[in-house]
């Protein structure tokens, strides 16, 4: 039996501050609400399943918005 601890990786979807992501392990919805804008940016993140608690890496590739912050 191989047990893989490795976090598995996951698409998320960026909607303003909101971070939604489907859990790979039982397919619940979940949603990350980020508080700041330098937060909400970061292209990974690690999340918790709010059902079955599987951790998770959320990805959310960069988007026309990155460009103004890698300007600073
Ligand atoms: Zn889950």
């Amino acid at each position: 039996m191989t047990k893989l601890s490795l976090k598995q990786e996951v698409i998320g979807t960026r909607t303003g501050y909101v971070i939604r992501f489907t859990c790979p392990a039982c397919h619940n919805d979940n949603a990350i609400v980020n508080k700041t804008p330098k937060e909400c940016y970061r292209e990974t993140r690690d999340a918790t399943c709010h059902q079955c608690k599987k951790r998770s890496t959320v990805l959310t590739p960069d988007m026309y918005e990155k460009k103004v912050y890698s300007l600073i």
